[in-house]
């Protein structure tokens, strides 16, 4: 190339050399088909074999990875690889020019502008469903990452690292160039001039606004601490990778405070944990610092004995578990029991101090029971971003703090925008209002769903009403013991503990990172042991 990106005389030459092992003319064509040799063929027949096998890992992987290339994309090349290369490229070349993404480029035309506030499992979902269409997506996101908030639990108890559980989102949109990633906390809409409010950028720029033709908000929620708080300060809750940090810390140095503790009442008050909630997060953990009190760190302390640590397990309603059959939620309190926490159904919490939690019985009186360590797992409430789009579009929010949409997701009197996941509530065309669970499936069906309707707007199809598609439900309680719920069939023990294993894997973002949670599963499993036992934050203990 010479300096002006022009080829030099050299390359010219260079590059005439091909052409006349071509047909007169015609460049590059061989004028009659080579003889094979013995040689030869079996080169080629190896050629082939190698493309054959390299054609499987590919379709696994990209049907694993979901997304770097699309699905269907991955498998029809995927599949003519294997009947043969040229056929393979033949297809690569079909899908590339013959996708949404280039039908809607057409010269002078603006594109559609998507604004997707939220990377979670809903925001991205959504992104990544308009990869083909012909839109420019801008996803903006307080966090570079989108957390895999099933699995934040291991981290703070130490049985995964962050890094593991959570991906950059520029890396999940590398691929897709109709995507940009936006880093800034949204603070605010305006519907009137369709636009986005966006605050806390990186370069301290202050406010900037987003212009959009169809946005999209999946703000998620956060814990409710019942209108107290202060609670807050003595009790973290498990929502966010700093929150989750928090708790490894203040967990393990409860551990290293009754090591040095010489009075034996205070020694037993560092040694009691207390889990507010009795969810499947709140039965997670709990079982966690079970299994890490009495089992991991038992041979680690000389003068602690870890085995005489405690962990209540407190529930307002009447049993633990109670988004599950009654006989799963016995189950998982009887296997609870066993790892050594104490199932407290039917009890309130209500205050909590640096040194002491107040729970009510359910005879009505109230005990204090001495903990140093408090992790909050109770109740939920919508993003603030939902009251936001409530007070500009002129809607009520429901209890938990939710917006109502309409049955496609979209805001009444707004087709244009969107609220998803866990700040939305759906209402149905009768008037009555579908509380679906704050669960990920949810979440992700709905940013699917979003994507999948902008793209039937743009080709001017009609789409159907979003419905929800219940798997199931899932929630573990500690090494070998689960509970599962799928469309009626209760499974408890080992098999509902691998489905378990295998269905996180599966929605896990990212093959690096499934791998790296398989190598920690499989060691902790076998060792007993927990790799991520650091002390990082400084927790207030006093
Ligand atoms: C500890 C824990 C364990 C869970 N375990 C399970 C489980 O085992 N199975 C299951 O199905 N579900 C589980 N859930 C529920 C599940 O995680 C949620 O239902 C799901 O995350 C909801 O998805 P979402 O997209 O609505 O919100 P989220 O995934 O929470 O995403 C919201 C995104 O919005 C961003 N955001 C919020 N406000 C702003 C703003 N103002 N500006 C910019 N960005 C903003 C956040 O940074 C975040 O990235 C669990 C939840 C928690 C907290």
């Amino acid at each position: 190339m010479d300096r002006h990106g022009g080829r030099s005389r050299r390359d010219r030459s260079r590059s005439s050399i091909p052409r006349e092992a071509g047909i007169e003319g015609i460049p590059g064509r061989a004028v009659t088909p080579p003889m094979h040799t013995g040689k030869q063929a079996d080169a080629e027949r190896e050629q082939t074999r190698w493309i054959r096998t390299l054609a499987i890992p590919f379709i696994a992987a990209s049907a694993l990875m979901g997304g770097a290339v699309s699905g269907a994309g991955a498998w029809l090349v995927g599949l003519a690889l294997l009947c043969g290369p040229g056929l393979g490229l033949a297809a690569l070349l079909y899908l590339t020019f013959t996708s949404d993404t280039n039908r809607g480029a057409a010269i002078g035309e603006r594109r559609q502008r998507v604004v997707v506030v939220g990377g979670g499992f809903a925001g991205v979902q959504a992104v990544r469903g308009l990869r083909h269409a012909p839109v420019e997506v801008t996803l903006v996101d307080r966090q570079n990452y989108t957390l895999f908030q099933p699995l934040v639990y291991q981290v703070a108890t130490g049985a995964l690292s962050p890094a593991e559980v959570a991906m950059p989102l520029r890396t999940i949109f590398r691929r897709q160039p109709n995507a940009r990633v936006l880093l800034g906390e949204v603070t605010g809409f305006d519907l009137e001039r369709s636009e986005v409010v966006v605050d806390g950028l990186p370069n301290a720029d202050g406010e900037a606004r987003l212009a959009y033709d169809t946005l999209i908000v999946a703000g998620g929620s956060h814990y409710s601490y019942f209108g107290h708080d202060e609670w807050q300060r003595y009790a973290p809750e498990l929502k966010s990778l700093a929150g989750a940090l928090e708790i490894r810390s203040r967990i393990l140095a409860a551990f290293e405070a009754a090591e040095v503790e010489t009075d034996p009442q205070r020694r037993r008050s560092w040694l009691t944990f207390v889990v507010v909630g009795a969810g499947p997060t709140g039965v997670e953990i709990a079982g966690q610092i079970a299994e890490l009190a009495h089992d991991t760190l038992r041979r680690d302390f000389r003068w602690a004995n870890t085995d005489t640590a405690r962990v209540l397990l407190v529930e307002a309603s009447a049993r633990i578990l109670h988004g599950f059959p009654e006989s799963l939620s016995r189950n998982a309190a009887h296997a609870l029991e066993q790892l050594g926490v104490t199932p407290l159904a039917g009890h309130r919490v209500v205050d909590v101090s640096a040194d002491e939690v107040a729970i009510r019985t359910p005879d009505g009186e109230v005990e204090q029971v001495a903990a140093r360590t408090v992790i909050w797992a109770a109740g939920v409430t919508a993003s603030a971003l939902a009251a936001e789009l409530a007070g500009k579009a002129g809607l009520d929010l429901d209890r938990a703090g939710r917006i109502t949409v309409v049955p496609d997701l979209t805001l009444p009197g707004h087709p244009e925008v969107f609220a998803l996941g866990d700040m939305a509530s759906v209402g149905s065309s009768d008037g009555a209002i579908a509380t679906l669970p704050g669960v990920a499936p949810v979440a992700m069906q709905q940013g699917r769903y979003a994507a999948h309707l902008i793209r039937n707007r743009l080709r001017g199809r009609p789409s159907q009403a979003f419905r929800y598609r219940d798997k199931g439900n899932l929630a573990t309680i500690g090494r070998s013991k689960a509970v599962a719920d799928i469309k009626g069939i209760h499974v408890a023990g080992f098999p509902a503990w691998a489905l378990w294993l295998t269905v996180h894997l599966f929605y896990l973002i990212g093959f690096q990172n499934r791998l790296l949670v398989v190598l920690r599963w499989t060691f902790s499993f076998l060792t007993r042991g927990r790799g991520a036992r650091l002390i990082v934050a400084s927790p207030d203990l006093n």
